[in-house]
């Protein structure tokens, strides 16, 4: 009898996905998607990618610290900006700068988000509640449906107690 020793389903059960790639590999997509390679853009890669929660960009900045010299706040947020875009990070909070945090994004993986209207904490949801079709049907020949975006509001069970 063969056993499968990969499990894909176990991606679904955990709040948080393990990153399967390396911080090479998305500067690869990075620079494939026609953006340059930085170490600025690598460094927020890889502490996005050692770190098991979304981070804000204050947080990365402190954490960038003083391994890349004169990287101010306002270079964090320009290149999650760029990552975002690139469709390799994805932002959480999307009601205020302040407040967002950013995950990295793996090619093909679409989720949701619960956030805490307190702290700010996430919990990623690996469902999506949007019928595609039936919004396609919806919006008709007057829009093409590229992408959504997505989240819930609440407070989390250290908030509410
Ligand atoms: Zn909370
Ligand atoms: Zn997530
Ligand atoms: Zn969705």
């Amino acid at each position: 009898m063969r056993v499968d020793v990969v499990d894909v389903s176990a991606d679904l059960t955990g709040g948080v996905r393990k990153p399967v790639t390396t911080v090479d590999e998305v500067m690869q997509l990075l620079k494939a998607r026609g953006y340059r390679r930085t170490v600025q853009r690598e460094r927020i890669i890889a502490i996005l990618m050692k770190t098991e929660r979304p981070l804000t960009a204050r947080e990365i900045h402190e954490s960038v610290g003083s391994r890349v010299p004169h990287m101010r706040l306002d270079t964090v947020y320009r290149n999650l900006e760029l990552l975002r875009e690139a469709g390799l990070v994805t932002q959480i909070n999307l009601q205020n700068r302040e407040s967002a945090r950013f995950e990295l994004h793996e090619d093909g993986d679409h989720h949701h988000h619960l956030v805490c209207i307190d702290c700010g904490r996430s919990v990623c949801l690996p469902v999506c509640p949007i019928d595609r079709a039936h919004l396609e049907a919806a919006a008709g020949a007057e829009f093409t449906l590229l992408n959504h975006a997505f989240e819930m509001y609440g407070r989390c069970a250290r908030c509410s107690a």
